[in-house]
């Protein structure tokens, strides 16, 4: 066993995963860069990398509209990989599947279309307040176009949801709840299947943002009874550009599209348009062909090293950084429900959490320094930034060593 595995779980393949991932074997300021900073974006491995230039080399057309052999190949690929994802989310059908830029696409989408169908005067949206400014601002955009207002469910000091206070707020106007599924800022992982069971018990639809979630756990959306589910591309280990919005059939049916173009029609003429059958009807234009096969290798990648073993490795790393954390003098964990995914957000004692990053990065350590897109999160901790150490498949204790090692040093310099 090597230095690198051995603290990990027995059978998890650790150097191999490593070896997997280009950009980690590189120097940043001459030491071996430890990269930290994967809640914001994962680096690739070389099948999802191989797999986009092979795409590029072999099968490469416009798709759907070709009768050509190559764009009958790039649309058989674009298609098993919308196949891919149904059976990564363990939806019903592909038609549930609608492809988007990734998350942040995926609620707008649901927001533009399903929302102004919906929404009226009065009507309102639960979020919680841990929400990704991506959960949040498509809803206020909404609200605005159609009177409707949104109501927030507050978490406590541990950055918890506070479930009764969220059901308290489900009322007879209560049109949609959306919920992230695991916070990038704070690492809690929501108690998702309750708080479906929880609107569906008033007939209230539930949208789950799953940016953060997909690249920990398993998500299976019939397990979980959601009417929606977003999640991105990037941050899975596969492409940017590319994510995907899961719908239930008949909510997807129902909705109008919400962008025009090509793609979406059946037949166009100057008077009236018809439109395509869902997941089309909310595909307008050239979509992100390569990227979505990008996206299947990802998925196919993940799944060969296993859920199971995922969860565990990434456990293990939480634990020990958390246990770790406790010896740096000064520093506050902002974060610590029972519940968590890798995730470490903190603040230090006398040093800006912005200079925190900078100093790391002299250290190859790239961790994320900031408000993380999660404004309110930073204003109900008193904090107007945090540093974010987020892990994945390929990391280390060793790496969680040089981050608190590092962490020691800038302090006692500084500090
Ligand atoms: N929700 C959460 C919880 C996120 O962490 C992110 C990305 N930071 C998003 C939504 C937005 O994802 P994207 O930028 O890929 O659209």
């Amino acid at each position: 066993m090597t230095a690198a595995a051995a603290h990990t779980p027995s059978a998890y393949p650790l150097d191999r995963i490593r070896a997997d991932f280009p950009a980690l074997a590189q120097q940043v300021r001459g030491k071996p860069l430890v990269y930290l900073d994967n809640a914001a974006s994962t680096q690739k491995p070389r099948q999802v990398i191989d797999t986009l230039a092979d795409f590029y080399r072999h099968d490469f057309a416009n798709i759907h509209r070709s009768v050509h052999t190559l764009g009958e190949r790039a649309t058989a690929r674009y298609e098993a990989a919308r196949e891919t994802v149904r059976r990564f989310l363990n939806a019903r059908r592909a038609e549930e599947i609608v492809f988007v830029r990734g998350t942040t696409e995926a609620i707008n989408l649901v927001a533009q279309s399903w929302g102004r169908a919906n929404l009226k005067e009065g009507d309102e949206i639960l979020i919680t307040a841990m929400e990704h400014h991506s959960n949040i601002v498509p809803w206020q955009l909404v609200c605005r176009q159609t009177g409707a207002r949104l109501r927030v469910a507050p978490i406590d000091t541990h950055g918890e949801l506070i479930l009764e206070e969220l059901a308290k707020r489900i009322g007879p106007r209560t049109r949609l709840v959306s919920v992230v599924h695991m916070s990038n800022a704070l690492g809690t992982l929501n108690p998702v299947k309750e708080i479906v069971a929880l609107a569906h018990a008033r007939g209230i639809p539930v949208l789950l943002d799953g940016a953060q979630a997909v690249p920990h756990l398993p998500v299976d959306v019939q397990a979980l009874d959601c009417d929606f589910y977003a999640f991105s591309g990037h941050k899975l280990y596969g492409p940017t550009g590319i994510g995907a919005l899961y719908a239930r059939h008949e909510l997807l049916e129902a909705m109008p599209p919400w962008q025009g173009g090509g793609e979406m029609i059946r037949t166009v003429t100057f008077e009236e348009t018809t439109y395509n059958d869902p997941p089309f009807k909310f595909e307008a234009g050239t979509p992100a062909i390569a990227e979505a096969v990008g996206l299947a290798a990802a998925i196919d990648y993940l799944e060969g090293i296993g859920w199971e073993a995922i969860a565990a490795h990434e456990h293990d790393l939480l634990e020990y950084a958390t246990a770790r954390a406790g010896e740096v003098p000064g520093l506050r964990l902002i974060g610590t429900a029972r519940e968590k995914g890798a995730i470490l957000s903190f603040t230090v004692d006398r040093v800006h959490p912005h200079d925190l990053g900078t100093f790391l990065d002299h250290y190859g350590i790239a961790v994320r320094a900031g408000h993380h897109c999660t404004m309110p999160v930073m204003d109900f901790f008193q904090v107007p930034a945090t540093v974010r150490a987020s892990f994945g498949i390929y990391n280390t204790r060793q790496e969680v060593d040089l981050l608190i090692d590092a962490l020691k040093e800038i302090i006692e310099v500084f500090g």
